[in-house]
C-alpha cells in the first residue's frame, strides 16, 4: 500500500498557549497542549491519532500544517524531492507547500461558508493557488464531485440543502481539489449517524487508492481509528503513549491507557470476552500535568516509580512503542482474547 519512505516526519513536537482565567485575571497559566511528539507517516500510509478529548491530537494535527505555530520541535514534509521544514517556513513559501497539505474538518456544517454555491465553494482553492483555465477548474470541480459520490448539477446548490453526509462528502471535495499528497482528517465522521460514518470511511479508502493519499486520520473512537489506519499513536495529555501497527495494538496492548481505550469498544460476539476497565478520577488539567507518568492518577497497575519518573516512548520491537516503565511484564488484555 505504501513506498515505505517518510512523507512527514515530525521531531519533538511542542505546542503550548498561554491562557487567563479571564480578561480582569493578571496570573496567566500555560497549557501543555502537545509536549514532546515524535512519528513519521509513510507515503500512501494512514496513521491514526487517537485520545480522549483534550489529548492534543487536534492540536498536533493543526500544527502540522502550521495552522498553529509551534513552541519549539521540527515538521519535516518531503515535497516533491526535497524535505522542508514546514515549522520555519515564511508565509508565501507556506502557501506553497499547503496545495500538498489539506484539512478535514470535524462538522461540516460549519467548515463549508453556507452562502458560497458548491461550484464557488470548490472552484475557490484553484483560483487562490493560480490553477488551470476557467474550464480545466469546472472539468476538475465535476469530476471531484463525481469522485466523493456526488452529482454534476450540486455545483449551483448551497450546503444547507445537502444533508450532514453530503456536505461531509463536499468538503472532503474541496480538500482534494487541489490534489494534496497529505490529508489530516480531523474527526471527520464523529459529527455523522453512525449509519452515515461507514459510508464517509469507505469513501475515504477508496479516494486514498484513487489520489494516492496519505492521511493523518484524527478520532477519538479506538474502533472508528481501527476500520481505516495502518498504524495506530495513541494520545494521553500531550504525549503520545502507544504506537503500534494497527493489527499488532489490538493483539497486544503494550500501554494501560491502551487497554483502557480498548475495553471501552462494545464487542457485538458474546464469545468474546472483554472487561471494561473504568479510568480512575478525572482527566488531569494539561496547565498542571502530573508529576513521572501522566497516566499515574488513573491508572490501576500504578507502582511507586510511577509518580516520580517519567517513561520514555521505548521500542519494544517490530514497530511498536510504549511509554510505560511496566511494558515488558504487564500482560494487558486484548479484544481478541
Ligand atoms: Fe501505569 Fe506506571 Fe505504566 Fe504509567 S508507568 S502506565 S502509571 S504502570
Amino acid at each position: 500500500m505504501n513506498d515505505l519512505s517518510p512523507i512527514l516526519k515530525v521531531e519533538n513536537l511542542k505546542k503550548f498557549f498561554v491562557v487567563r482565567k479571564n480578561i480582569l485575571d493578571q496570573k496567566k497559566s500555560t497549557v501543555q497542549a502537545i509536549d514532546g511528539v515524535s512519528f513519521h507517516i509513510d507515503e500512501g500510509e494512514t496513521l491514526g491519532l487517537v485520545g480522549e478529548s483534550g489529548c492534543g491530537k487536534t492540536t498536533v494535527g493543526r500544527t502540522i500544517v502550521r495552522l498553529y505555530k509551534p513552541t519549539s520541535g521540527h515538521v519535516h514534509f518531503r515535497a516533491e524531492e526535497n524535505s522542508v521544514d514546514i515549522t520555519s517556513m515564511s508565509p508565501t513559501e507556506l502557501k506553497i507547500i499547503r496545495r500538498q497539505m489539506q484539512i478535514i474538518y470535524q462538522d461540516p456544517y460549519s467548515s463549508l461558508n453556507p452562502r458560497m454555491t458548491i461550484g464557488t465553494l470548490l472552484t475557490e482553492p484553484m483560483i487562490v493557488h493560480r490553477i488551470g483555465s476557467k474550464d480545466e477548474r469546472t472539468e476538475r470541480v465535476l469530476s471531484m464531485l463525481k469522485a466523493v459520490g456526488m452529482k454534476a448539477d450540486h455545483v449551483k446548490r448551497y450546503p444547507h440543502e445537502f444533508s450532514g453526509g453530503q456536505r461531509q462528502r463536499i468538503a472532503i471535495a474541496r480538500a482534494l481539489i487541489l490534489h494534496p499528497r497529505l490529508v489530516v482528517a480531523d474527526e471527520p465522521v464523529s459529527a455523522l449517524d453512525v449509519s452515515i460514518q461507514a459510508q464517509v470511511l469507505n469513501l475515504l479508502e477508496d479516494l486514498q487508492q484513487e489520489f494516492g493519499l496519505t492521511y493523518l486520520f484524527i478520532a477519538h473512537n479506538l474502533s472508528v481509528v481501527k476500520h481505516i489506519s495502518d498504524r495506530i499513536a495513541v494520545m494521553y495529555l500531550g504525549k503520545i503513549v502507544e504506537l503500534a501497527r494497527t493489527e499488532d495494538l489490538f493483539l497486544r496492548p503494550r500501554h494501560p491507557y491502551t487497554e483502557a481505550l480498548m475495553s471501552a469498544i462494545p464487542v457485538p460476539d458474546p464469545d468474546l470476552k472483554m472487561h471494561r476497565i473504568t479510568l480512575l478520577g478525572d482527566v488531569p488539567s494539561p496547565i498542571n500535568p502530573p508529576s513521572g507518568c501522566r497516566f499515574h492518577p488513573r491508572c490501576k497497575y500504578v507502582r511507586a516509580r510511577c509518580s516520580s519518573e517519567e517513561p520514555e516512548l521505548m521500542d519494544l520491537g517490530g514497530g511498536q512503542f510504549s511509554a510505560c516503565h511496566f511494558s515488558e511484564e504487564l500482560r494487558l488484555e486484548a479484544i481478541s482474547n
